[in-house]
């Protein structure tokens, strides 16, 4: 017989943005004539940028030519892409990494949702509150958590991020063993800074833990004083690894790249406390399991760190940056505390009432979907998130339906 994996059956019915979808389908079969914007899923609405596309064609074309044709990769990426991510991102901000600390792959969500499967069955994992949804259920499934009960997994220790702490959680009053931590933030698109951040590396220095920073905003800081890469706090690289996509930062939602960077230096314990390189694990990790991403992918990926792709993508972030500026400023003026949107292509609205009712009522009277906040776990209840992921047509129209629906204008 084969039987199951019983984890599973403590995880909520469906994945968050499947339960959005079912109600999305069944309110447009209801009113097929309505035309619905969605503000809900923080999905990518504008083209690949110029340099990218360019990219992308040349290495199809060589693909179509005996000479040029490329078979399997390198499981961990080309050298060339390594190179381009640490010489792009990580040594204009002083962090000097080596290309082979980088792993090119298909997903910070795969990533993120893969990597604990490096840790013990009773590792303390410790999320934040509320929390991007693949943490939490990656690690229900492996069975770090007994029963869903009031909200809450049992055995997870949550950071809560409310509007006491800014959205910034406090260090966890309990030993944990890991730390998930994502800033600019998703979904309540807050972000840290340097000073808030070291305690948080401090800590897992003195308790043998790790972070798992996950920074596929990372794009949308317009404050230069900010972290971008959690390396930029001392000590960092001996306890954190970081997660990093260009799906938002390039649109690269539906064309999958993203890059997850373990220093050589971060040191993962066995049960008799003997150090491991957890490098080497990853490494073991993922070319056992993973071939990589496509060669074009890749070229079209490394073109995101040219000069001509920078400026692109500075562009693409900009513009999505306004789309927030005008969600932020249409909902205050409704009288809805908000935050995020400045750091971020995410703003976090206080609806004073139920997250799914608002998110219903957003649905019906303006034809907008948002997210409902109490999907992102306890302290998400009485939120929803507005992506501004979304032309400046449709999120214009989207304002005016939401202040006609809502009322307060
Ligand atoms: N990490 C966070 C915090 C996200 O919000 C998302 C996507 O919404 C991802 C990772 C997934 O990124 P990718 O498209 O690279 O899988």
């Amino acid at each position: 017989m084969i039987t199951m994996n019983e984890h599973y059956l403590k995880l909520q019915a469906s994945y968050l943005f499947s339960d959005i979808a079912k109600r999305v389908n069944a309110y447009q079969a209801d009113h097929p004539d309505q035309t619905i914007i969605r503000l809900g899923i923080g999905d990518v609405t504008r083209a690949l940028p110029e340099a990218c596309i360019s990219a992308f064609h040349r290495a199809v074309d060589e693909m179509a030519d005996d000479a040029t044709f490329r078979g399997y990769g390198p499981e961990l990426g080309y050298d060339f892409l390594q190179e381009a991510i640490v010489s792009g991102d990580f040594q204009p901000r002083g962090v000097t990494l080596r290309p082979d600390e980088v792993f090119v792959s298909d997903g910070a969500k795969c990533d993120s949702g893969n990597f604990q499967e490096l840790f013990a069955p009773d590792t303390r994992v410790a999320v934040p509150d509320p929390v991007y949804p693949v943490y939490v259920d990656t690690n229900v499934m492996a069975g770090r958590t007994a029963a869903w009960r009031d909200g809450r997994y049992e055995g997870l220790v949550y950071l809560e991020s409310t509007a006491d702490n800014q959205y910034i959680p406090a260090l966890p009053q309990e030993a944990v063993d890991l730390i998930y931590l994502c800033f600019p933030n998703n979904p309540t698109g807050s972000m840290i800074t340097a000073d808030q951040l070291r305690p948080w590396v401090d800590y897992a220095r003195e308790h043998n833990a790790l972070i798992l920073y996950d920074a596929a905003y990372v794009e949308f800081i317009r404050d230069n004083s900010l972290p971008q890469s959690i390396y930029e706090i001392d000590g960092a690289k001996e306890v954190a690894v970081e997660f990093r996509s260009l799906s938002k930062t390039a649109g690269f939602t539906g064309t999958r790249c993203a890059y997850t960077i373990v220093p050589r230096e971060c040191q993962v314990y066995d049960s008799q406390g003997n150090a491991h390189a957890l490098h080497d694990l990853w490494d073991r990790r993922q070319s056992t399991k993973f071939n990589s991403v496509s060669y074009p992918v890749q070229r079209a990926a490394e073109a995101a760190f040219s000069p001509e792709g920078r400026k692109q993508i500075r562009e693409l972030s900009t513009y999505y940056l306004g789309n927030a500026a005008l969600i932020r400023a249409a909902m205050t003026s409704l009288g809805y505390a908000c935050v995020g949107g400045e750091h971020s292509p995410y703003v976090w609205i206080k609806t004073n009432t139920d997250s799914w009712e608002f998110f219903d009522r957003l649905l019906q009277k303006a034809g907008v979907v948002c997210t409902p906040g109490a999907g992102f776990g306890k302290c998400g209840e009485g939120y929803v998130r507005l992506s501004a992921f979304n032309s400046r047509e449709n999120v214009e129209t989207a304002l005016q339906r939401v202040s006609d629906a809502l009322g307060r204008a």
